[in-house]
């Protein structure tokens, strides 16, 4: 299942297109526009213009349903939160993404 254009919203910090889901705790979870599946939320339309979302990654998550798709949540891959790191860091601050770049 693939959510109508209408259904669709603007993420305000990158403006890709994005869909509001309700997790089953009745809390908003944004996910991309387009099913993913290395996503691990399994999304569903419940209603008109509403889809609930559940974590896959849950321990006692049930696999994927017939009617659900996987979805990332669009956190995982918003582009207008990543702050850039400052060229000068603070003495006593240390750069962790070269370090872990070694391995
Ligand atoms: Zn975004």
């Amino acid at each position: 299942m693939i959510p109508t254009t209408r259904e669709l919203r603007r993420c305000n910090d990158c403006g890709d297109p994005v869909l509001w889901t309700v997790t089953r705790a009745g809390r908003h979870l944004l996910v991309n526009a387009r099913p993913d599946d290395r996503g691990n939320q399994a999304c569903y339309r419940i209603s008109p213009r509403t889809w609930q979302s559940r974590s896959l990654d849950a321990a006692d998550a049930l696999p994927l349903a017939a009617w659900e798709h996987p979805f990332m949540p669009h956190i995982a891959t918003c582009k207008g939160r990543a702050t850039p790191a400052p060229a000068v860091l603070p003495p006593n601050v240390v750069r962790l993404d070269t370090k872990r770049r070694r391995r």
